[in-house]
């Protein structure tokens, strides 16, 4: 079975905000929520996750709102997204904000670390480990479901979770299928990303 590859470190990427409000679930509005501003890293200033931007006025609301970067404007997390997604999954509720990154196959949980275990309540756990089943269900087109609290990740498997330290910018996770005497199972590890040219 081969391996598989993800990039981990979540930052907003600066796409063009084109057509990004026709994906917004009818009558769903980010409202008084702004945790993506402090749990999602910011390109364009080098905010790493968890912390809050600076711009955001005691996590209420931006500053510069009608300057604020292209990555800011495009973004919108999974709440927004997924229509199955009832208002349990509000980030600002929940206390994590859902993203999906390379192109669709790697969901990852950004957590208020003020909250580092609110991914473990129900009915959250029980659903991230049902799509980490379905993903690995994908194989060899795994799909991959982790969580990051600031830079700590954990990556979810079927049948445990692994937690792999921080993770830098210039670092992935790789999961690979090996076979034992006991039968297969996935090994995680971090790895370096390639250079890009
Ligand atoms: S986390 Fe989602 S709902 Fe909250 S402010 Fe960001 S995009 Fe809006
Ligand atoms: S610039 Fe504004 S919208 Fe962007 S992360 Fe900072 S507070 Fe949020």
């Amino acid at each position: 079975m081969g391996e598989h590859q993800h990039t981990s470190a979540i930052a907003r990427a600066a796409t063009p905000p084109l057509g990004a409000d026709e994906r917004v679930v009818p009558g769903r509005a980010c409202g008084t929520c702004t945790l993506c501003c402090k749990v999602v890293g910011v390109l364009e200033i080098a905010k790493p996750a968890g912390v809050w931007c600076p711009h955001c006025v005691g996590g209420k609301r931006c500053a510069i709102y009608d300057a604020r970067y292209a990555s800011c404007r495009s973004f919108l997390c999974q709440w927004m997204l997924e229509k199955g997604l009832g208002p349990e999954w509000k980030p600002q509720r929940a206390k994590f904000v859902l993203v999906k990154t390379e192109g669709g196959k790697h969901l990852t949980a950004c957590v208020d670390p003020f909250y580092p275990t609110a991914w473990r309540r129900s009915p959250y756990y029980e659903n991230l480990k049902q799509w980490a089943i379905e993903g690995v269900r994908r194989s060899p087109d795994l799909h991959l479901v982790n969580v990051l609290i600031a830079s700590r990740c954990i990556v979810i498997l079927p049948d445990r979770e692994v937690e792999i330290g921080t993770l830098a910018h210039d670092e992935g996770i790789q999961v690979e299928m090996k076979k034992t005497y006991a039968g297969e199972t996935l090994e995680v590890r971090k790895v370096k990303k390639p250079l890009t040219p």
